[in-house]
């Protein structure tokens, strides 16, 4: 990309509405191909939406192949973390730890199937344990069939089969312990090829002409030419949608819900030998992972009879409501000295999903106008790779490429596997081959 030359010094070449894990990102992103940004967000600071109550797990398990390469290359950037962001070491870095991840093979994920498939192609490591081997490492854990998930009014609730769901871990996974600190990271390392920052101000207008990008209002009155709006506003996504004037044009539609995570002691959560493990456990429909101490988060995988929580991102309650309980009754079935405490603390964030649980990652009917939104509580881990795959597709439009006629390709730097574009189509059908959960 060649700057354009006739830009003032106060003028962008591209505004990212959102400062959020995918808004750092592809500021990130475009800063290293010289692109001149600006990323404005109307919260404080970096990290500070949806991305600062995520859980930031990072596993490889998806149901689709491209789903799954992105996330790959989204490990390969975490583990990696400091050298990806080029900070040195006297600035705080997001810490990344390793932890595999336990699953199983169950009706409701059709035993793996997909996910396993996928993972033999992009070579990402996993093994199965039998029961013997679940036990030596969980001595404590019930192995019983509880599945189908469901909630504890259901007649079928704590039923359950002496047999086993088979086993499958896949050690190459980990978490963010401080995801708000990960956008940061990005923040400063954007900041140091030239990106700039306006907090407390978010996009309220964008000019168009000829059908095409011409700049952005901001909240507090300012106007400011640019060619390229970059719509990273996660769960205020569509409010920008419908200031661009392309409400309800896009085949696959984005939705708000809110989504609770508990925070509880458990010491039997660790492995015999005290090794961190993250659970994904589809027989009873919650996942888990290690927090500081022996405390543990817990959150729902959906069971039977759990609805949606669709929510106004203006004025949403982040204070858990009784059903946050219902993915620890079912956990206390897997963890029986996990127990049930009489009350119970956590948070309740949004999860921007698109219909099919999908990201999309695309350009618009609007030129110079994109989309990386709708990431379906799954794409903190895919951030870093999804936003160079965005700075790519950005680049490529700009310089004429008509993706939505020939979708742009783009080969993971770091894992190899080329994905196409049009996956991420916001006019794609409705991905036949999605879980159509946060499972992806
Ligand atoms: C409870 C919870 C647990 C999760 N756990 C995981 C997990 O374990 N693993 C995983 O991979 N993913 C997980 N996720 C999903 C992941 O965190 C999200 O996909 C990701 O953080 C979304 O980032 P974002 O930048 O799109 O959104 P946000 O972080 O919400 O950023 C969007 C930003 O846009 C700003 N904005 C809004 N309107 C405007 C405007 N008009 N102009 C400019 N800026 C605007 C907002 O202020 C906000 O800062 C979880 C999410 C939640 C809520």
């Amino acid at each position: 990309m060649t700057t354009d030359p006739s830009l003032g010094k106060n003028e962008f070449d591209a505004v990212i509405a959102g400062a959020g894990i995918i808004g750092t990102s592809i500021a990130f992103a475009l800063s290293q191909r010289s692109y001149r940004v600006l990323v404005v967000d109307p919260l404080a600071g970096a990290g500070q939406g949806a991305t600062s109550g995520s859980l930031a797990m990072i596993r490889t398990q998806y149901s689709t192949l491209e789903g799954t390469a992105l996330a790959w290359e989204g490990f390969h950037c975490w583990k990696d973390w400091k050298n990806f962001i080029g900070l040195t070491d006297d600035e705080p870095i997001a810490p990344f730890h390793r932890a595999g991840v336990l699953t199983f093979k169950t009706p409701n994920n059709d035993y793996l199937r997909h996910p396993l498939e996928f993972s033999k192609q992009l070579g990402i490591p996993f093994s199965t344990w039998s029961l013997a081997k679940l036990q030596e490492v969980f001595p404590s854990w019930d192995f019983s069939t509880f599945g189908p998930p469901v909630i504890s009014d259901n007649p079928n609730f704590g039923q359950f089969s002496k047999s086993t769901p088979e086993g499958i871990y896949f050690p190459c996974g980990g978490y963010c312990a401080d995801p708000q600190l990960a956008a940061k990271n990005l923040q400063r390392a954007a900041e140091k090829n030239g990106v700039v920052f306006y907090f407390n101000r978010g996009v309220s207008g964008i000019d168009l002409k000829d059908n095409q990008i011409r700049g952005v209002t901001l909240t507090d009155g300012t106007d400011l030419p640019c060619k390229i709006l970059v719509n990273a506003a996660g769960p205020h996504a569509q409010d920008l949608i419908t200031k661009a004037g392309l409400s309800g044009q896009q085949q696959i539609g984005t939705r708000v819900l809110r989504h609770q995570t508990v925070h509880i002691n458990c010491a039997d959560s660790k492995s015999a030998d005290g090794e961190k493990i993250m659970l994904y456990d589809t027989d009873i429909g919650s996942y888990m992972r290690e927090d500081t101490g022996d405390a543990v988060l817990v959150g729902s995988l959906g069971a039977e009879g759990e609805y949606e929580d669709a929510v106004d991102p203006e004025g949403f309650d982040r204070n858990i409501s009784p059903s946050a309980i219902e993915p620890l009754y079912r956990l206390a079935q897997r963890i029986p000295a996990m127990g049930i405490p009489n009350s119970i603390s956590g948070l309740a964030d949004l999860w921007d999903v698109s219909d099919d649980w999908i990201p999309i990652y695309d350009c618009t009917d609007v030129r110079g106008f994109y989309l990386s939104i709708g990431t379906s509580g799954n794409q903190f881990k895919t951030a870093p790779a999804a936003g160079q795959m965005m700075a790519n597709l950005i680049d490529a439009c700009e310089t004429g490429v008509l993706h939505d006629k020939q979708p742009v390709r783009y080969r993971l730097p770091r894992t190899g596997h080329e994905i196409s574009l049009g996956f991420f189509s916001r006019n794609r059908e409705p991905n036949p081959a999605s879980s159509l959960s946060v499972l992806g």
